[in-house]
């Protein structure tokens, strides 16, 4: 802007100055003209009354330096000339002034040179006799004037030229400096230009515009942030050029990238080309959904397109994590299948057996022990339908049960009184250490867990073997340890035979009447009292699972529960 003004500054300056070199110009020159023409009159009226009263003779000893004396006969030839030989010069009657001197006794008239540099003037006036007397001079024209006067001129056209200049930088500078102070958060505040007071108060209008946009759009995004901050699901805004607008934790987590994506293509934050493929088809307008697994987990990518008038203005990616689900439908579908089976067995059995008694196969001695295997096999079947009610009950948290004190010593008596016989028969010490310890826990699933390790205890044991139960509690909390010096477990199933339905030794399991979900149902039950769990087992050494009840702590219990 400086840059315009200084031009314009500068190019008018010099127009005038111009403008004003030619009107001068021209004034003077018409005045000089005047002044020659009417001299060169007066000059031509003397000397035609000198030619009149003295002929040739008055042109002996004349000396003229600036004028040309020219006389020229009636019948157009010249008697006289000052400057040159008159001998043979052309006939002078066709010229003007001459003409007009012959028709009105006084005659003028101007001509250039061929040059153009020089101009002539003359004077033609007609004596007594008819003879012509005629003048002339030199006269300059406008361009031998300004060459003349070219000095003076450039002179002055330097002066005009560096005081336009030095206005022009001054000027522009003075005209600019206050808006360059403006400040246009305060527009109002302006110091100078009263003319500019309407455009300052519209741009103070806007500026509180755009603040109160501003702050609604920074309420709405930490508004939007707060929301998705916590968020378990990931989100990723995009807008319609698909660059990322905006991304959670959770997503900025699952994609492995951080905040720094925002502005940037998800082709640069992540590679997957299903992600492409999934942005692509919502880029498209249409809504779509994909799994993908990364790092051992599955993620549910779903892709919607924001609509604005038909278009597509933005798309929403939003990412659940379905590992777990995907695992409980996975375990849901084995136990299933896992129940089925192990029901089909012992239903095959009895339904074989009560066939052949019910058309009299069976020889009469067989008959009890027919009528035994169909009790045995219904005995099992009955068993392993409770357990299974049982750990559903536990999948859905044990709703009908309450936690309340109990002295987990007592249950343990109680439990060591109902398994004294299995225990007797099988030929296995049965001992029960410590003494009373309360603990904040649901007594059924206790006796539950208790009976179940102790029954594992008995059955995975040898004669001569022990069981032994140690309750017993310090300041952290109370421990319950089964152990027995049985059959163990080897190392590479330990940490899966707390999975439904897994079996070291599967005939063993069910030679001895084992279902398989003893020790889910001791697990679930632990993590719904709160319990951690702990197995030692060497292989024919014996087994030890140890059960940590932390410190009651009845509030915290309670309102989880
Ligand atoms: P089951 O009804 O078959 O006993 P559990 O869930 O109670 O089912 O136990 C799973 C498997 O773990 C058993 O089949 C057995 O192989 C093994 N097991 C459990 N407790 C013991 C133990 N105390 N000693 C040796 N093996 C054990």
């Amino acid at each position: 802007m400086t840059k315009r003004i200084f031009q314009s500054i500068c190019l008018t300056a010099l127009g005038v100055f111009f403008a004003s070199v030619l009107l001068f110009m021209g004034v003077l020159y018409e005045h000089y003209t005047g002044v020659q023409r009417r001299q060169l009159r007066m000059q031509t009226e003397l000397a035609a009354q000198g030619t009149a009263n003295e002929g040739l003779g008055y042109f002996d000893g004349l000396d003229v330096q600036y004028y040309r004396i020219t006389w020229i006969d009636k019948d157009g030839s010249v008697l006289y000339d000052s400057q040159s030989n008159f001998d043979g010069m052309e006939n002078h009657l066709e010229r003007e002034e001459v003409k007009e001197a012959v028709s009105e006794g006084l005659g003028e008239s101007s001509r250039y040179s061929v040059t153009l540099m020089e101009r002539a003037i003359y004077c033609a006036k007609s004596l007594p006799d008819g003879t012509i007397l005629r003048l002339s001079m030199a006269q300059n024209t406008v361009l031998t004037l300004l060459l003349g006067m070219l000095q003076p001129i450039c002179i002055i056209f330097g002066a005009a030229l560096g005081l336009s200049l030095l206005m022009a930088y001054r000027l522009s500078k003075s005209i600019v400096k206050p808006l360059n102070k403006l400040d246009l958060d305060e527009p109002m505040k302006h110091e100078g230009y009263d003319e500019l007071s309407p455009f300052f108060e519209r741009i103070a209008i806007q500026q509180r515009k755009i603040r109160r946009q501003e702050n609604e759009l920074r309420q709405r995004k930490s508004e939007f942030e707060a929301v998705t901050m916590g968020m378990e699901e990931g989100i990723v805004l995009f807008n319609k050029k698909q660059i990322i607008l905006a991304v959670n934790p959770a997503a900025a987590r699952i994609l492995h990238t951080d905040q720094t994506c925002v502005g940037k293509y998800l082709l640069s934050v992540n590679r997957s080309i299903k992600l492409q493929e999934l942005l692509g088809r919502a880029g498209e307008g249409r809504y779509a959904e994909m799994k993908i697994d990364d790092g051992g987990r599955s993620y549910q990518f779903s892709a919607s397109p924001v609509l604005s008038e038909g278009l597509v203005s933005g798309i929403v990616f939003l990412i659940l994590d379905i590992t777990e689900k995907e695992k409980s439908e996975q375990m849901r579908r084995e136990f299933t299948a896992n129940v089925s089976h192990e029901l089909r067995t012992p239903l095959h059995t009895i339904s074989g057996y009560a066939e052949l008694l019910a058309n009299d196969l069976v020889k009469p001695e067989d008959i009890k022990g027919f009528s035994g295997r169909i009790y045995e096999e219904a005995r099992r079947m009955i068993r392993l339908v409770e357990d299974i009610m049982q750990l559903s009950r536990l999948d859905e948290g044990a709703a009908d049960m309450n936690m309340e004190t109990v002295d987990l010593f007592g249950i343990a008596q109680e439990v060591q009184d109902r398994l004294s016989k299995e225990a007797r028969e099988a030929g296995v010490q049965f001992v029960l250490e410590g003494g009373p310890v309360s603990v904040y826990g649901i007594p059924q699933l206790l006796r539950e867990m208790i009976y179940n390790l102790c029954d594992n205890g008995i059955k995975y044991n040898r004669r001569g073997g022990k069981v032994s139960i140690i309750v017993n509690q310090d300041e952290s909390g109370a421990e319950l340890i089964v152990s027995d010096n049985g059959i163990g477990i080897p190392k590479e199933h330990q940490e899966r035979v707390f999975e439904r339905f897994y079996r070291v030794d599967k005939s063993h399991s069910k030679e001895i009447g084992g279902t398989g979900l003893g020790l889910s149902i001791v697990k679930h039950a632990a993590k719904l009292n709160h319990a951690a769990i702990e197995l030692h087992s060497i292989p024919n050494e014996g087994t030890t699972v140890s059960i940590y009840f932390p410190k009651t702590d009845k509030e915290a219990a309670g309102k989880e529960h």
